[in-house]
């Protein structure tokens, strides 16, 4: 949960602050945040990237109440997933379909679309089923469809997560079921709370999450063989921010003649992020330099990723004695504790999250300015780096084309090597933050392009 601690400590619970790269970072966190506006609408032009567009919604075709929405948000023109994805997925007869995109461009707001436009409020029954990997993904696809069919009349939508009731024999009458796995599937097979041949949609989202979670994946496969064997006409669309051979072979189980999406592995990288590395000496000074970090940045809203909950509640701990306002999520919370952090820290009560891998994919706020990896991300069982958290957790800042900072943090050789084998393998240049080498800051400072790889 999030807590208020007393005014910045003086004195002696003070840490010497290492003032360059404070100011370094401080620097930049405020260019990016001058910068924002014109680094999103360049982003927008450049043909190359992920977010371009030509086209608007109007010319997508998609219903009256639906472009009424899209404009309430501001949301103008498709990101390119959306506007190569969105046809595909609203013709008839319709299309499977499984698509990768980096995080943050714009899928789920496409398949919440196609859901929208597929769905039938007239009719008193589940037609469309969306699986997200977590339950606080599951809410915020909800919050998505929530917004985007707010002019559909009589549209409603009800989540299979833990702890959401249903009644003993009870038939479901919400159209769009948005859920995990594991609930869905009770309720479903288990319970029959629904009937599979009038499935008219079924999404898997986070794809490449549900895969690393063997029972997920298992009911998944079976939940969708269910309404598959029901029904001729539902539409399959799969969603991934990663496409790797693990991920095919799932796909490929589930999703039957489909349309493909992909995005080139040089157009996978997070192109509006800086990413740096700060070495330290050691554990302490890695520490220090973090928890000192936040002293004077008053802008940006930042999550802190940690390896184990121990050191998220240690780390978090210590930054309330200073003075600062957190917000905790892990694993070890109830869900309904991670929904309120999740909450809070979406309208701004705290600016700093601290949390393990647990809110490292999916999650969208959209203000984060700054991901830094207390520790860096690597595979449990070799402790080798793990490429595709690297890539979700630093992809909850750069939301849709707006800048943010991806600072790393290395206490060890390996963990430095670690840095060096991320950078080598997303082809993207991670800058040191060289503490000691004053000019060095210097350098990067007047280099125009700021490290945006
Ligand atoms: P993903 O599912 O790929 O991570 P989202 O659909 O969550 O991406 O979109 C990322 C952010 O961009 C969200 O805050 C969303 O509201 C916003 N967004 C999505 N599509 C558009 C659009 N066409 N125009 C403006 N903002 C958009």
């Amino acid at each position: 949960m999030s807590f208020t601690g007393p005014p910045p400590a003086a004195g002696q619970n003070e840490l010497p602050v290492d003032s360059k790269v404070n100011q370094f970072l401080n620097k930049q966190l405020t260019d990016i945040s001058t910068d924002m506006e014109f680094t999103i609408k360049s982003s927008r032009i450049d043909p190359q990237g992920p977010l371009y567009s030509g086209k608007t919604f109007a010319s997508l075709r998609l219903k009256p109440e639906l472009l009424k929405a899209l404009n309430d948000l501001s949301f103008i023109q498709p990101s390119k997933i959306q506007e190569v994805i969105l046809p595909v997925l609203l013709m008839a007869p319709p299309q499977n379909v499984i698509a990768q995109a980096q995080s943050g461009t714009g899928k789920t707001v496409a398949f919440a679309l196609a859901m929208l436009s597929r769905v039938d409020p007239t009719k008193p029954w589940p037609q469309c089923i969306c699986l997200a990997p977590t339950f606080e993904l599951a809410l915020q696809i909800g919050d998505v469809i929530k917004d985007l069919g707010k002019y559909i009349e009589g549209l409603s939508w009800r989540y299979a997560v833990k702890g959401a009731p249903l009644e003993r024999g009870e038939k479901i009458t919400q159209h769009i079921i948005i859920g995990t796995p594991g609930k869905a599937h009770d309720w479903i097979i288990k319970f029959k709370a629904l009937d599979p041949s009038k499935i008219v949609s079924f999404v898997l989202d986070e794809a490449d999450q549900m895969i690393s979670m063997q029972g997920i994946m298992e009911q998944s496969i079976r939940l969708h063989k269910e309404v598959e064997n029901n029904t001729q006409d539902c539409q399959t669309m799969l969603f991934s921010a990663t496409y790797t051979e693990d991920l095919i072979k799932f796909a490929e189980t589930i999703v039957k003649d489909s349309y493909r999406l992909t995005l080139q592995k040089k157009e996978q990288n997070v192109p509006y992020i800086r990413q740096f590395v700060v070495p330290c000496a050691d554990r302490m000074a890695k520490y220090r330099t973090v928890v000192n970090l936040f002293r004077g940045i008053t802008i940006s809203t930042s999550i802190i990723f940690c390896h184990t909950k121990a050191s998220v509640d240690w780390l978090a701990a210590q930054m309330q004695q200073r003075g600062y306002v957190v917000g905790v999520l892990h694993s070890n919370m109830t869900i309904e504790e991670r929904a309120t952090v999740i909450d809070m820290f979406r309208n701004g009560e705290f600016k700093l999250l601290i949390t393990t891998n647990v809110c490292a994919r999916g999650i969208d706020v959209p203000q984060v300015t700054m991901v830094i990896n207390y520790d860096m991300p690597v595979t449990h069982d070799k402790g080798e780096p793990d490429y595709e958290t690297y890539i979700h957790r630093i992809g909850r800042t750069g939301r849709f084309g707006h800048p943010g900072l991806a600072v790393n943090f290395a206490d060890s050789d390996r963990a430095m090597e670690i840095v060096n084998m991320i950078a080598t393998y997303f082809g993207v240049e991670i800058q040191k933050l060289d503490t000691e080498d004053d000019s060095q800051l210097e350098r990067i400072e007047n280099d125009k392009t700021g490290g945006i790889n």
